[in-house]
């Protein structure tokens, strides 16, 4: 007997990077192996020498086809076995081994908008919907858009095993959100794209699409996000490192540094409205939906918890925004004798 593994990976479009998938059979008792695709089609190789290799890193119940089957989520790699430079996992990697002792954990809020056509789902063919205000965790067909295929991915998450903490409905008509974690960086990341991949293969069977831009409908309307929320042990455990790990993304070239790799488009949804702040002002504080960093109004009460990141676009890739604020905050709270 056989099983079908899909193998998914991330590929070399820019700005950004879109997933892909082949199915695999493979017999039953037997791991998903190395495997290669033809890079030239994806962006990630020339024509003559297009062939790339996938490395699985994780596999997941597929909750699509059920049974036995996998889904299989991978590196790419070159055909020496190095890295690709489209390959992002490979640099979270180390960092997240280096800060391990720390116990560094993520939760991302991933917010999305489904289209139909040329816009997005909810939207009347011309004109505008009325002004947003009562679609954030509404209910009712006057209000929601797309209902059936969020219920239908979580369920998928779910039997996929991945750590989904919740879902709901966004500020802007058919704009929709999800939790992913607690998790450490490189779980996060992997169940996050994992999670990404079901969004779109879901949809794909209620012809619907979904875009992770970040200012899907231009105008007075919120644009999607990634709220990043972290924390290590000492975080977790006291307040003296909370407000260093927000001090730390603070300091010297950081905000600029992480700002650049937050996501394609970052400054047209950063703009200081719509609850954000602006892309260029680097600020933190308590309950304040209107500062890059957020220090949920529980921590403070508790003194301990994590902080929420509100920077990063709904079209951030997880690996790289992990990796950054695990080596922003780690060194600093490291050196500040709070590891
Ligand atoms: P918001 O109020 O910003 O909408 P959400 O409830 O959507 O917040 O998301 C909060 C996220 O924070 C969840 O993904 C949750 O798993 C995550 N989280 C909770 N505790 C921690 C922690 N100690 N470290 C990191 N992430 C955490
Ligand atoms: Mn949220
Ligand atoms: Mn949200
Ligand atoms: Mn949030």
């Amino acid at each position: 007997m056989v099983y079908k593994a899909e193998y998914i990976w991330i590929d070399g479009t820019e700005p950004v990077a879109k997933l892909r998938s082949k199915t695999k059979i493979i017999a039953n008792g037997v791991e998903p192996g190395l495997w290669g695709f033809d890079g030239s089609s994806t962006s990630q190789a020339e024509g003559h020498s297009s062939d790339r290799v996938l490395q699985p890193v994780a596999s997941y119940p597929d909750p699509i086809r059920g049974g036995d089957n996998l889904l299989v989520l991978c590196e790419v790699l070159n055909i020496d076995g190095t890295p690709h430079r489209s390959n992002t996992r490979a640099l979270l990697r180390p960092i997240a081994e280096r800060y391990a002792a720390q116990e560094p954990l993520f939760g991302i809020e991933q917010e999305y908008t489904f289209f139909q056509g040329h816009r997005p789902l909810g939207f009347p063919d011309s004109g505008y919907p009325a002004p947003q205000g009562s679609y954030y965790c509404g209910v009712g067909a006057g209000d929601i858009h797309g209902r059936a295929v969020v219920e239908e991915h979580l369920d998928n998450c779910l039997a996929a095993g991945l750590s989904i903490s919740g879902i709901n409905a966004e500020v802007m008509p058919g704009q929709w959100e999800f939790q992913v974690g607690p998790l450490s960086p490189l779980e996060v990341a992997d169940q996050l794209w994992v999670a990404r991949w079901l969004l779109h293969r879901t949809a794909e069977d209620a012809g619907i699409t979904v875009t992770l831009d970040a200012k899907p409908a231009k105008g007075d309307w919120n644009g999607a996000g990634a709220h990043t929320n972290f924390s290590t042990r000492a975080m977790r455990e006291g307040y003296d490192a909370i407000i260093e790990a927000c001090e730390s993304l603070g300091r010297d070239d950081k905000p600029l540094e992480h700002i650049r790799s937050y996501g394609a488009g970052v400054e047209s949804r950063l703009t200081g409205a719509h609850e954000t702040a602006p892309w260029n002002e680097y600020s933190y504080g308590v309950s304040n939906r209107g500062a890059s960093v957020r220090i949920p109004w529980q921590v403070e009460v508790d003194k301990k918890g994590y902080i929420e990141d509100r920077r990063p676009n709904a079209n951030v890739d997880p690996y790289v925004v992990t990796a950054l604020m695990v080596d922003t905050c780690c060194a600093a709270l490291e050196k500040a004798n709070l590891g």
